[in-house]
């Protein structure tokens, strides 16, 4: 097979910039497509937080036409680690140079977006055409990449990207990139392309609609969420235009990567452990109790969270008649540590309880560091999402040991197996669905009764997680498969 050039375009990659699993798969993705033999390059913006000195600063300055103005930005590269893969900034102090991706921390989004994005998209083809390396497939992550389509589909289709295949990759269908319509001058497109490219809107204009209309594939992140963005219900007003190209729709569950999230090297844990010794997973859970200010009670489970706390995660239902939920899984007993950041109604009423309840601790904090001990310390992992395309934090989870408690949509039902559905087989469990505060309760009184009075079916579960691989490799592959079968 002939290698393939591919250029992913994403305004997150981890360890550069991150607000979510994108970030994560940008690199791991990147790797896998790497090691099977295609050249794979990765363009994002340098925001401020991004160090220039440790990348390699390109002699020559790129130029960006958006509409009647050009846009001039430094170009830094850097390799990632143990690959070829290249990772190429741009840099534009007063659109990028930033501190916050979308927008300052706890603010609203920053009104320059559209242009932000757009000149990231615009400048893939003008970062291709500097390195003289043109991609058979330009792949776009998500609605900040997803002018790269639309410009794709009309001022560079002639030129050198003619062969070029446009592939939009869905990382969280609820996230579109809506402005108002006086935005689309921005972009630099011909006004009387933006119904053709499938921007309008609702007298606005929609970033992710323009991408799936002009893409030639579409990819999302399990095949569950591939199938239920079909459907009304998730499918946030797309599901009609997804089922038209359904013939180019796949999805490819994400893979996790083992060399971070690891509990036999993970170098941010107190101690380490493995799936012959848990010892030094009992140990970080005392850790974990003592940063939480929990009394560490013998038979008390403690169960963690680490999210954006925001309604898809579920916690309307956690917080909602003044956090009866979490009220009664605090009296199962259990211990409950949530870190996060995110809607600011949630982080204040998940705050207050914290004060009250004596079971509760909440971080609102990003911090990778207690993320990990999180994963690594808690008995149980809850994840209450209303959907998830993915999610990441349950393979984590499963890699550590803790048995994740879901609800089953998207991604968490493809990865975690309902004690309820296949005792010989689970790894976790579910909640009942329409999730309700009531069904959280009673789901988390089974899982913690089965901790408490049957340690060894407890035990057997956490075994079986922790055999789990979600590898990356895998996925690489499904990945070329789905590239080469496009039309
Ligand atoms: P999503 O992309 O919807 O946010 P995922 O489960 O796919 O959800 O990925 C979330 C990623 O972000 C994980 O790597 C998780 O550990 C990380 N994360 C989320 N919130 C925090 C936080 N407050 N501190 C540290 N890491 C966080």
């Amino acid at each position: 097979m002939t290698p393939m050039n591919i250029l992913m375009v994403s305004s997150e990659v981890f360890p550069y910039a991150k607000s979510g699993g994108l970030a994560d798969v940008l690199p791991k993705l990147a790797e896998a497509l790497d090691k099977r033999g295609h050249r794979v390059k990765i363009v994002m913006p340098r925001y401020y937080g991004i160090t220039r000195y440790l990348l390699d600063k390109h002699p020559a300055p790129l130029g960006i036409p958006m509409g009647d103005q050009e846009y001039w930005v430094g170009v830094y590269s850097t390799l990632i680690p143990g690959t070829r893969v290249e990772v190429y900034f741009l840099d534009h102090e007063q659109l990028f140079g930033r501190d916050g991706i979308y927008s300052e921390a706890g603010g609203p989004e920053f009104p320059d977006n559209v242009l932000r994005f757009g000149l990231l998209s615009r400048g893939a083809f003008q970062l291709a055409k500097m390195l003289n390396w043109f991609p058979d497939i330009l792949q776009a992550h998500d609605w900040p990449a997803a002018p790269a389509l639309a410009y794709l589909k009309s001022l560079e289709s002639a030129g050198p990207f003619r062969k070029t295949k446009g592939v939009f990759t869905i990382h969280n269908l609820g996230y579109q990139g809506i402005f108002s319509q006086d935005q689309f001058k921005y972009l630099g497109l011909d006004p009387s392309d933006e119904t053709r490219l499938g921007f309008s809107y609702h007298g606005g204009i929609n970033f992710l609609q323009a991408a799936l209309v002009c893409a030639h594939g579409i990819s999302t992140v399990s095949p569950g969420y591939g199938e239920e963005i079909l459907q009304p219900e998730l499918g946030f007003a797309m599901d009609g235009l997804l089922n038209l190209k359904k013939n180019v729709l796949a999805g490819i569950l994400n893979g996790m990567d083992y060399d971070i999230w690891n509990p036999k090297t993970d170098q941010l844990l107190p101690f380490l452990y493995d799936e012959n010794n848990l010892e030094g997973k009992a140990k970080n859970k005392a850790a974990l109790q003592e940063l939480a200010g929990f009394s560490q009670t013998p038979g008390v489970p403690l169960i963690g969270m680490v999210s954006r706390l925001v309604t898809q995660k579920g916690f309307a239902h956690l917080v909602e008649n003044d956090g009866e939920a979490l009220r009664k899984i605090c009296a199962l007993p259990a211990q409950i540590i949530i870190l996060g950041t995110g809607e600011k109604h949630i982080e204040k009423k998940l705050s207050d309880l914290a004060l009250e309840l004596p079971h509760l601790q909440v971080f609102i904090r990003y911090n990778e560091k207690t993320s990990h001990l999180i994963e690594a310390g808690s008995d149980f992992f809850l994840m209450p999402s209303l959907y998830e395309p993915c999610g990441l934090t349950q393979m984590y989870a499963l890699s550590y040991g803790t048995i994740p408690i879901v609800s089953p949509t998207g991604g968490l039902k493809d990865t975690v197996v309902d004690r309820g559905k296949n005792p010989k087989t689970a790894t976790g469990y579910y909640f009942p669905i329409p999730l309700t505060g009531t069904g959280m309760v009673e789901t988390l009184a089974k899982a913690t009764k089965v901790y408490r009075l049957q340690p060894k079916v407890h035990r057997a579960m956490i075994l079986r997680g922790m055999a789990l691989r979600f590898d990356w490799e895998s996925a690489g592959r499904h990945y070329e498969e789905y590239f080469l079968s496009l039309p």
